[in-house]
Formats: C-alpha cells, sequence, structure tokens
C-alpha cells in the first residue's frame, strides 16, 4: 500500500491543513534524530516509520540527523548500526546523514548572538547551588548572582571557555529567560557546557558542547525541516524550542509531540538495553531476544512485519501498552505467507523402517508452501533410517493422542503411513529406538476405509544436516519489568527458558542452503531462520506457530 493511501492520524491532519494554507509552500521535510549513543529499538522503528512514512506521503524528504552533542556516551559503531537499521527498515533518507556537530560553528555563533542580545549569560553556580537555585514545580527559582553581567563580558568569558581556559563544569552558558516560570525548563536552562573530550566527529576541535534543547530547535531550522514530529515527553520543551527560534528570528519547524511505543514484556530504553549488554545478561545489542532492530533482524523478523506492526498500532497523543503478542502476531503473518516449510527434527528419536530395503533411497517431491503453488518444490529423500521428534512418540498414549504409539499408525508428512511395531530401549528404561513398518501403497494416498490419525514431520537420517537450534522466548516473564517493583529491577525479570539450546536437531538436506537471515516453517514447530553471524549450521527460532503466552496467562 502506498504511503499516500493509508489511513491518516492527528500528524497528517495538521500536514494537510498546513499544505491547505499554503504553509512551507506545500513542502514537507521531516527527520529521524536518534542520538547515536547505542542500537536502535522497536520504538525507534515506531518513530523511523512515522517520519520517513510522512515525508513519503507528501514526496517530501526525511533527513537522518545524529544529534551528537554527548560525545562521551557516543561512538561511530553506534553511528554505522543505526544507518544500517534503517536501511533495512527499507527507509532512504535525504542526502547525506546529518550530525548536529556539523553545525557547531554555527550553533556557536547563534550562542554568541544571544549574548550581545543580552539573552545569554555565562553562570558559575555549580551544580548543586544549580539545583538550589532552579526551584520547584511548586516554588519559584532565584535568578543567579551571574544574571547580570554585561554582554561584553559575557562574550569575553564564553569565549574564554571555548578556548579551554577552564575545567569541565566550572562555568557554563544559559539563557536568560525566566526563573520564575512555572515551566522548569524556560528557568534559564543551559545551552552550554565544558567538556574536555574528544568528539567522534569533530575530533579535538571543541571542548564546549551545545545542549540537546538548543541544538536540536537550531539543527531543524537549518535544515528547512517543516514538521519536527517527536515524544510527548518534549512537550514540556516546546516553549524553549519556540523561544530560541523566535529569539533568534530563525526558519521556524513546527514541533509536533506523539506517544512513545510501550511494549509489554520489553525494556525499550537505550540506558538498560546497554546495561543488559554490558553486564552479559544478553550477548551483544544484536542477541536475537533483544528488542534492538538489530536483534530482531537476527531473531527473523522481517522489514515489512515491522512496518506492519508500526502501522496497525497507530500514532497518538495518549500513551498506552502495546501487547506483545502484536508484534509476534505481525512476523507469524508475514512468515505464514511467505516463507517456505521444511522439516527439521529438534529433539531426534531413531525410527528404523523394518521392511523397507536397506540399500534403497527415494526422493519426494513435496511443496514449499502448501497456499503458494509459486513456491515450488523441493526434493526430500526418504530411507529406512529417519528420526521423528521424540515428543511424538508415546508408549502409553493419553487419549485422543494422534501421534505414534505402540500398533498404531501415522502419515510421515508428504510420505508413508508407517506403524510401531516395537519401542527398543537403553538400561535406564528409556525408549531409544523404534522399529515401525511402512505400507508401500500409502504414498499420497490413504488406503481404502482406514485413514490414520495423525501426520508427524521427519528427516532421512542417512540425508540429514546436524545443526544447533536456539529456540528464542521472551527476554522477560513480567508484563511490566520496567515498573516500579519493591525491591526489584528489570534484570530479575529477565526469562530464565528466554534461550534454550540443543545442539543435536537434524534437519532435511534441503536446509544445508538455506540463506543466513531467511525464514522457514519448519513444520509443527514454529518459524526459524539461519543465525546471520554464527558460520556453521545454527538456526533461531523467530516465533512459535501459536501464542502459547495467552493460555499461560489464563491458567494464571
Ligand atoms: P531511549 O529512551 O531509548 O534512550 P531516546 O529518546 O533517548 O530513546 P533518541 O536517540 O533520542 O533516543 O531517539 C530518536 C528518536 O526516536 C526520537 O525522536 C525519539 O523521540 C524517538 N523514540 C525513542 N524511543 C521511542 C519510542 N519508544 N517510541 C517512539 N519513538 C521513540
Ligand atoms: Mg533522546
Amino acid at each position: 500500500m502506498s504511503e499516500a493511501s493509508k489511513p491518516g492520524n492527528f500528524i497528517t491532519q495538521i500536514i494537510d491543513k498546513d499544505t491547505e494554507a499554503g504553509k512551507h509552500g506545500g513542502k514537507v521535510h521531516t527527520r529521524f534524530p536518534p542520538e547515536p549513543n547505542g542500537y536502535l529499538h522497536i520504538g525507534h522503528a515506531k518513530s523511523i516509520c512515522l517520519n520517513f512514512g510522512i515525508a513519503e506521503r507528501y514526496q517530501g524528504q526525511c533527513n537522518l540527523r545524529f544529534d551528537d552533542t554527548n560525545p562521551e556516551k557516543e561512538s561511530v559503531e553506534y553511528i554505522e548500526s543505526i544507518k544500517r537499521d534503517v536501511e533495512w527498515l527499507g527507509f532512504e533518507w535525504a542526502d547525506e546523514p546529518k550530525y548536529a556537530s556539523d553545525y557547531f560553528d554555527q550553533l556557536f555563533a547563534f550562542a554568541c548572538d544571544l549574548i550581545k542580545s543580552g539573552k545569554a549569560y555565562v553562570c558559575e553556580l555549580n551544580a548543586e547551588q544549580m539545583r538550589e537555585y532552579r526551584g520547584t514545580l511548586k516554588e519559584p527559582g532565584k535568578d543567579s548572582p551571574y544574571r547580570d553581567r554585561s554582554p561584553e563580558d559575557n562574550l569575553a568569558l564564553f569565549m574564554e571557555m571555548r578556548d579551554g581556559k577552564y575545567a569541565d563544569g566550572e562555568k557554563v552558558l544559559r539563557a536568560k529567560i525566566d526563573m520564575a516560570s512555572p515551566n522548569i525548563n524556560m528557568r534559564d536552562p543551559i545551552i552550554y557546557r565544558i567538556r574536555h573530550v574528544r568528539h567522534h566527529q569533530t575530533g579535538d576541535k571543541w571542548c564546549v558542547y551545545p545542549m540537546y534543547d538548543f541544538t536540536h530547535c537550531l539543527s531543524d531550522a537549518l535544515e528547512n525541516i517543516t514538521h519536527s514530529i517527536c515524544t510527548l515527553e518534549f512537550q514540556d520543551h516546546r516553549p524553549l524550542y519556540d523561544w530560541t527560534l523566535d529569539t533568534l528570528e530563525t526558519f521556524h519547524p513546527q514541533q509536533i509531540e506523539f506517544a512513545r511505543l510501550n511494549l509489554n514484556y520489553t525494556v525499550t530504553s537505550k540506558r538498560k538495553l546497554k546495561q543488559l549488554v554490558d553486564e552479559n545478561h544478553v550477548e551483544a545489542w544484536d542477541d536475537p531476544r533483544m528488542p534492538t532492530i538489530s536483534g530482531m533482524r537476527r531473531r527473523g523478523f522481517t522489514p515489512t512485519s515491522i512496518r506492519n506492526f508500526c502501522e496497525r498500532i497507530g500514532v497518538t497523543k495518549s500513551d498506552s501498552v502495546v501487547d506483545f503478542g502484536m508484534l509476534e502476531h505481525a512476523i507469524r503473518e508475514d512468515l505464514d505467507a511467505n516463507a517456505n516449510r521444511a522439516m527439521a527434527v529438534l529433539n531426534p528419536i531413531k525410527v528404523t523402517l523394518t521392511n523397507y530395503p536397506e540399500d534403497k533411497e527415494e526422493i519426494f517431491s513435496v511443496s514449499n508452501h502448501p497456499k503458494n503453488d509459486e513456491a515450488g518444490k523441493r526434493e526430500v529423500p526418504f530411507s529406512r533410517n529417519l528420526f521423528i521428534d521424540a515428543a511424538d512418540f508415546e508408549e502409553v498414549p493419553p487419549r485422543k493422542w494422534k501421534r505414534l504409539s505402540l500398533g498404531t499408525a501415522v502419515r510421515l508428512r508428504g510420505g508413508y503411513v508407517i506403524t510401531c511395531d516395537e519401542a527398543i530401549k537403553d538400561e535406564e528404561g528409556n525408549v531409544v529406538e523404534l522399529l515401525c513398518s511402512y505400507d508401500e501403497n500409502t504414498l499420497g494416498v490413504n488406503p481404502e476405509g482406514y485413514k490414520p490419525k495423525g501426520v508427524i514431520h521427519w528427516v532421512s537420517a542417512n540425508h540429514a544436516v546436524d545443526a544447533t537450534v536456539r529456540l528464542y522466548d521472551r527476554l522477560f516473564n513480567e508484563e511490566a519489568p520496567d515498573a516500579k517493583h519493591e525491591d526489584k529491577t528489570f534484570l530479575d525479570f529477565i526469562n530464565p527458558e528466554s534461550m534454550t539450546v540443543t545442539t543435536n536437531a537434524k534437519l532435511e538436506a534441503s536446509l544445508a542452503k538455506a540463506e543466513p537471515g531467511v525464514g522457514f516453517q519448519f513444520e509443527r514447530e514454529g518459524y526459524f531462520c539461519r543465525d546471520l553471524k554464527e558460520t556453521g549450521m545454527v538456526f533461531n527460532r523467530t516465533v512459535t506457530l501459536r501464542d502459547s503466552w495467552v493460555k499461560i496467562e489464563a491458567k494464571g
């Protein structure tokens, strides 16, 4: 579906009005402004789909701009990962990626303009005093004793700050607005601070760095952004956004806020995701259990599934929590329609067909997709020695058992009907092998008058590919791991079963050629893809066939 034909939301309504009124000559230019201090997560995907989607809808453009004003927390690794993730989702930014640091010279000049017009001053209160002077939500703040310095003195001090004469924190530059404002963001906010650290883009050129609020609005203005879309927590910063641009008389983009994505069973805060990585609770930022875009890619999510999900959750102005099941539904739906089927036995037990000749082999031609003939067929080899899943055999079956047990028959998917004649056990009584017989008249047809109760999957032992299969599940087993819990943190809710590894899985031969990252439905098991990083035969479970969490919750 093209962006223009999709249903709109409150933001497209605002833009429709603007374009009708001829504002910005009908042009729409948005931006996605990540700080490169971590990998992007599913919440960012919502913002990406929104900003790039709006640009597409109005045949406008969207910039990718790195908001890089905190060099000590940022890195080139994060920048590269962000570019990769936006591209992978299928979006194209206008021109080259932009950096707030591209504008450091201009931002410095803007700060000097504010100083010259008496709208900014150098302050020497330390952090603690600053807090004291700021006041509270109930009480107004107090003017800093440095507030009334002359523009000349302020300008000279600001130059000295830039030239490295002072230590970190010794002085700051503040906007001179209103210490009694009911909005604390307007109580003479800091706009520049001293940080003697090397910057990943500008090297050692600067030891003063602009603050986010000052940088963001001016970067938007310098890029002629028409609609600056951000999350609700910036609503209280909008007066400062507007004050800065009005006072400096620049181009004035319109800030519009929307509700961020919250997902249950998930944390979406870069700080917490970084903690999971740094403390080795997960393997890396792209661990398939992480809600990062790179983790989801490794897990087997497709760009389409993530974009459909973002489309469905919609864009509103009120906070809500989205059920993780919606995300799983989006990937199941895409893979059900588009992933080829294959057979894999995750917990193998040997089956010997005693009446099948030892040296015989057959090749069955099996459909890759039950509902899509265009997906074609593949060759599946068959022999006397098979593997089936141990869970598909019960010596003493429960009622309504539709799988294999002693004396009963089941159909092998795409193959013959077999009957189990004997279970061979080891010394401890564990079943280690099943002796079965096959009925040669049942290939693709049921013999007259009888129908096997069930169908199970299998692989030919003579042709099987050995693999490691990682069964992933939700990373947290608590709906709101992030919320305040008595003497517990989100780390206490890590699901101990978020990853179980099987190292002796047996895959059908065709999977030896599976491309990393391409999804398959392993019949009766779920959706899987070969891992993007591991070199051997390692498969990740993307999602189960059905939502098992709904039932678990109902059981309490
Ligand atoms: P985090 O809280 O995870 O650290 P952030 O807001 O600090 O995220 P940024 O790099 O500043 O991360 O985010 C880039 C853009 O993505 C911003 O416009 C931000 O509003 C948006 N964004 C971040 N998290 C979400 C979310 N959960 N839902 C929607 N948009 C989000
Ligand atoms: Mg941020």
